[in-house]
């Protein structure tokens, strides 16, 4: 597994990006490069999910959204702009579907 990655919005991946901003968000977020996301996409491309237990919809950035089009497995957990926090992906479906996010 060789798999190159970046955080989200370009730059390296740093030790500290999974710290906590006070909107509960990471510092960063990990993402494969542009170079692995243009390799295709095996899901199709979708930003929203929604948060099974509150129903807040949270909407990610093109370069997250593209990283779960192209290895649905990358990620195991995602944030809830409705709870302020993180959760595993078994709590959220793609907005729209009832298809479990990461599978
Ligand atoms: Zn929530």
């Amino acid at each position: 597994m060789n798999t190159k990655t970046e955080l989200a919005g370009g730059g390296p991946v740093t030790a500290d990006h999974r710290e906590l901003k006070e909107n509960g968000q990471q510092k960063g977020y990990v993402v494969l490069s542009a170079d692995e996301r243009a390799k295709g996409f095996v899901r199709p491309y979708r930003e929203k999910y929604v948060h099974n237990p509150c129903g807040s919809v949270t909407r990610m950035g093109s370069s997250i959204a593209e990283t779960y089009a192209r290895d649905p497995y990358f990620y195991s957990g995602t944030f809830c702009v409705g709870c302020g926090k993180h959760f595993p992906l078994d709590q959220f479906v793609w907005d729209g579907t009832t298809e479990v996010v990461g599978s």
